[in-house]
């Protein structure tokens, strides 16, 4: 063990010998230093939702940073058994930094409610954190670049289920080109979560009779978590 520690100390030596030579003066230690045996705890167990955020930044990976008012991250418990995403901020969400506060949040809002639930028990957020011009459809580059950090929300904070909200959400996240009509009302296996599309809200404002689709998928969601013993419901 000894020579092993003095190995480390020399090789150590020389590569400071080799930064200082490059005319480095500090050196930032990115990770812990472990001994032998001792287990890695991996970056994305560590992870908080508030690291994924700092990591973001003030994001200029996609061309939806220069047209921006405010980056919408996410909002609700880092803990949620249950999250809902959607495709992208709309207006007043990018005028406010959050996600789903215009009318058709107002509307998923009841949803949430009406299986015994409030917006802070659970977590919303969307596939792309910045607003599309004029509302525009995403584009697959956007959704290459930002995809990840919802990728990255997912991982910390576990959730059992995912609702998927309107066919862009849903088709984007499952790879999909099936009507949303054809894929909502059952479950998905989704990054270690069950994935159920539904509707929009703003579907939903438009089209009203489909709230009954949108009430049998929350049911069938509601019944589900009780199922897999979500802490919501005991
Ligand atoms: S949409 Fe996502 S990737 Fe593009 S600038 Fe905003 S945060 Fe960054």
């Amino acid at each position: 063990m000894a020579d092993r520690q003095d190995d480390l100390r020399q090789e150590l030596a020389e590569q400071l010998k080799f930064y200082a030579g490059l005319g480095v003066t500090h050196l930032k230690i990115e990770e812990p230093v472990l001994s032998p045996g001792e287990s890695k705890v991996t970056e994305e167990v560590t992870s908080t939702l508030d690291t994924v955020r700092q990591d973001l930044g003030e994001c200029t990976r996609c061309q939806l940073h220069a047209t921006r008012k405010n980056i919408v991250f996410g909002t609700g418990s880092p803990k949620a058994d249950l999250m809902f995403v959607g495709e992208a901020p709309g207006a007043d969400e990018d005028e406010q930094g959050l996600p789903f506060v215009g009318a058709a949040g107002q509307l998923l809002t009841k949803i949430i409610a009406a299986i015994g639930l409030t917006r802070k028990q659970v977590y919303i957020a969307n596939i792309l954190k910045c607003r599309p011009p004029n509302n525009r459809d995403p584009k697959p580059q956007e959704v290459e670049a930002c995809e990840p950090v919802l990728f990255k929300q997912i991982e910390v904070i576990e959730p059992m289920i995912i609702v998927a909200l309107g066919k862009y959400a849903a088709q984007t996240l499952l790879r999909s080109d099936t009507p949303i009509s054809r894929l909502r009302g059952q479950f998905f296996e989704y990054r270690g979560s069950r994935l159920m599309p539904t509707f929009h809200p703003s579907y939903l404002l438009r089209n009203p009779s489909a709230k009954r689709e949108v009430w049998e998928d929350m049911k069938l969601v509601r019944s589900t978590l009780e199922e897999l013993g979500s802490a919501y419901y005991r």
